[in-house]
């Protein structure tokens, strides 16, 4: 068997051109387009390169992105002093603080102090509340991007057995509730594997979709897969140096092997990288809608 590759970069490029109409009626009716606010302390090399897309995205669908690079030694206070501010400022519709942060910084207390209805990432506690509840609100990018994926290429997940590999704030764990949640991209029955889990492969043989957020590069080898299963891979692997500072983008999935006994997979990268990418640009344009009464 050879697999249906899920092309991320092409779903995202259909989701930008459904992204115009939307940020059109949002300029209309408030003059300006909606703003984001991307927070970068220090220099990080991944968190840069992360930044620069998301500054990039923007610009190319025409969102205002207004960038706060920091030095990695600020303090925590002149952060929060930061924040409260956008939080303050109607041109701006997200904040958001690049992860991870410098040592010496609360991280839990600087997603706290982020406005929940400005919070485009998902990650306040506010907003992960409302996913468990499946009330609205913003839900986090990579998440909502793997379950975008799977309903653009009418991969049903009503009755499936999903399996999680990984329990991550920011991938396992909203994706499992996401799963879990009723109606559609939901009602899975969804199992949440991790490091202590006995028998891992025991587990992933069982699901129809299963999805690898472990960090680990090409853990997931072709005899932990069902035949005929679909498999998402989040990781996102820098292996070797392909020129200095650039380092080669490598899955949680052994692909190869995998694409042989799998019914479709997501590419690494170009699979849920994207998709993660165009949800940003999505919880931004709808906080602007929610503020405008547009949604
Ligand atoms: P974390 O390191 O926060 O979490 C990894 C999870 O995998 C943990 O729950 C860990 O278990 C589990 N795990 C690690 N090793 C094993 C193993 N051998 N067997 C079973 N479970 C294991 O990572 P993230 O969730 O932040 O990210 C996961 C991957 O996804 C990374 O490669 C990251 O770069 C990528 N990523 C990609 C994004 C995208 O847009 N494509 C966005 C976000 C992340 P335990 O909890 O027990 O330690």
């Amino acid at each position: 068997m050879s697999a249906r590759l899920l092309d991320g970069k092409e779903v995202a490029r259909r989701m930008h051109a459904e992204f115009v109409p939307r940020l059109q009626a949002v300029a209309g009716r408030r003059g300006a387009p909606p703003g984001l606010a991307v927070v970068l302390l220090g220099d990080d090399p991944a968190s840069r390169s992360y930044v620069t897309g998301k500054r990039q995205d923007c610009a190319k669908i025409g969102i205002r992105a207004f960038d706060h690079d920091l030095p990695a030694d600020t303090p925590q206070d002149a952060l929060l002093q930061l924040i409260a501010k956008l939080n303050a400022d109607p041109e701006v519709d997200g904040v958001l603080v690049q992860l991870p942060l410098p040592r010496g910084i609360d991280e839990a207390r600087v997603l706290l102090a982020i406005d929940p209805d400005k919070d485009v990432d998902g990650f306040h506690p506010v907003n992960v509340g409302r996913l468990m509840l499946d009330q609205p609100g913003f839900r986090p990018c990579t998440p909502n991007g793997i379950v975008q994926l799977l309903l653009r290429h009418q991969i049903a997940t009503a009755g499936a057995h999903v399996v999680v590999v990984g329990r991550s704030h920011i991938v396992g764990k909203p994706l499992a509730n996401l799963l879990l949640n009723k109606g559609s991209g939901g009602d899975a029955t969804v199992t949440v594997c991790h490091s202590r889990t006995a028998d891992l492969a025991a587990m992933t043989r069982q699901a129809d979709i299963l999805v690898a957020a472990m960090g680990r590069p090409r853990a997931i080898t072709a005899p932990m897969v069902k035949p005929g299963a679909v498999v998402i891979d989040v990781g996102m692997n820098r292996i070797g140096q392909t020129a200095p500072g650039r380092a080669k983008l490598c899955g949680d999935v052994d692909f190869e092997p995998v694409s042989q006994v799998a019914s479709a997979i997501t590419p690494v990268p170009g699979g849920v990288g994207p998709m993660t990418r165009a949800m940003l640009l999505h919880n931004t344009i709808l906080s602007a809608e929610r503020r405008l009464g547009l949604a």
